[in-house]
């Protein structure tokens, strides 16, 4: 192992919080509520009268940032709050008028935050990331503490300057950083893919077997509630598009042809659109690996559970395969739309959900990796460009299609010998960072392009 060893936890993956967007709400959130915190910090030295903070958003942040309620989740994050524990409800409702004024507290200082304070830059800025935020806390004219983070996907953030693998100085057990490098530890130690994912966790984190376990039923519980919910939801979707909720009808539908041979997809198109349905409302949902694509791993499980009858530690497997997979394509290529298009959100969810199912049917780590390379193989360089900066068009639905892909990479890679698959997980991650490289910036969370284009003709 050359670099050094994957050491993202299952619940930097899988986060509960609000949607619409992991990088331009639950990263942006998590930003402001970090910048809160050393800005207070930095009061108690610092003799301040008429502090203020101005907030600068770049690149897909500014781009797409109003239609994913970047500027909520900024004020939200500097009003002290986080994605896990805040209230949907007030936070839907920060920002609903131009001129709502929200306070502050920096130390003994108390700091008024209008929408004037967030600032979506249209100049270029480099930066390493195109999710890029930018805070100020500004006294006299004078900045007093500027900070710079990035939104690097999935409601991961980096602050400038600092390493995100170096914020854990923890080691895993099994350290890999390749699919390969995986294997051989499974192979030479006798062990599963569960026993290796769970040492390395209880590692990593501190957590005990149990206390893990316990973490991921209530991650799954959060996932079957965002299901649900959305069934039940009717009516138009916030924003502009007025787009109208279509999981109840499918699911009326699919009850209606439970005989037939399409009720099996039309099940699975409504549980993936209800989560994806809950996120486009600001919901509260579960980062899988992105909020955009919250709708497919949910929707997957929620089949599992409720039509194959799956048991929970089967079904925690399944999401610890999901995991393997997520971080490895989150450290070889990316999980962020803003970096890779829409592959690195459906394409990344879709890997993962494959492995999920190819796992929890019991099939070998051979068949587990088969299954999530031909699902991203099959998601190479698809755009993000969603309509008005709103996750709706082409994103709910496309949460449907992710899933059905997955079903089909793991029969795929279910019939037939898949340790003679010819493409190995590993080359098409890289095949999937260099794609994502080589993509248009237009086609990468900028809505500057593609569908996005299309808006006023819908
Ligand atoms: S098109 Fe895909 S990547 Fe872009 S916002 Fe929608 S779900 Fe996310």
């Amino acid at each position: 192992m050359t670099q050094e060893a994957i050491k993202t936890s299952i619940f930097d993956l899988f986060k509960i919080g609000p949607g619409p967007s992991s990088s331009h709400t639950i990263g942006p959130m998590k930003a402001a509520y970090d910048f809160l915190q050393r800005a207070k910090a930095s009061a108690q030295s610092t003799t301040l009268h008429q502090p203020k903070i101005m907030i600068h958003l770049y690149g897909s942040l500014s781009a797409t940032g109003k239609g994913h309620g970047t500027d909520r989740a900024v004020i939200a994050g500097l009003l002290g709050w986080l994605p896990d524990t805040c209230e949907p409800t007030a936070f839907t409702a920060l920002l609903k008028n131009p001129d709502d004024l929200y306070i502050t507290q920096v130390g003994n200082y108390e700091v008024s935050l209008t929408a004037r304070n967030i600032v979506f830059e249209r100049k270029r800025y480099e930066s390493p990331h195109p999710n890029t935020l930018v805070f100020k806390l500004i006294e006299n004219e004078q900045i007093v503490l500027g900070e710079e983070y990035y939104s690097v996907g999935g409601g991961f953030i980096q602050r400038k300057g600092e390493d995100a693998q170096a914020q854990n100085d923890k080691e895993p057990v099994f350290g890999f950083t390749t699919m390969k490098e995986l294997k051989e530890h499974l192979a030479k130690q006798k062990i599963t893919l569960t026993e290796l994912m769970i040492a390395n966790e209880m590692a990593l984190t501190g957590l005990s077997k149990k206390e893990i376990f316990q973490k991921i039923d209530d991650i799954l519980e959060a996932m079957h509630k965002a299901v649900k919910r959305g069934l039940r939801q009717k009516g138009l979707l916030p924003g502009t598009i007025k787009l109208r909720r279509k999981a109840p009808v499918l699911y009326a539908q699919a009850k209606n042809t439970a005989s037939t041979t399409d009720s099996f997809m039309v099940f699975l198109n409504a549980y993936c659109m209800a989560a994806s349905e809950e996120n486009a409302a600001g919901n509260i949902v579960v980062t899988a690996p992105t909020s955009g694509a919250s709708g497919v791993i949910p929707g997957v499980f929620f089949l599992l559970r409720n039509h194959y009858h799956y048991d929970k530690q089967r079904l925690r497997e399944g999401m610890l395969a999901a995991a393997a997979v997520g971080y490895l394509i989150k450290h070889n290529a990316s999980i962020s739309g803003a970096e890779m298009g829409c592959m690195g959100e459906i394409g990344s969810a879709s890997a993962m959900a494959a492995a999920m199912l190819a796992y929890c049917a019991g099939k070998s780590i051979e068949i587990v990796e088969a299954a999530a390379e031909i699902a991203i193989e099959h998601h190479l360089g698809m755009t993000c460009d969603p309509i008005g900066g709103y996750v709706q068009i082409p994103c709910i639905e496309r949460n449907a299609m992710g899933a059905i892909k997955a079903y089909n990479a793991y029969l795929l890679a279910a019939s037939g010998n898949a340790s003679a698959q010819k493409i190995s997980l590993d080359s098409v991650i890289k095949v999937m960072r260099a794609t994502g490289r080589d993509m248009s910036k237009k086609y990468k969370e900028t809505s500057q392009a593609g569908l996005a284009l299309s808006a006023t003709e819908c």
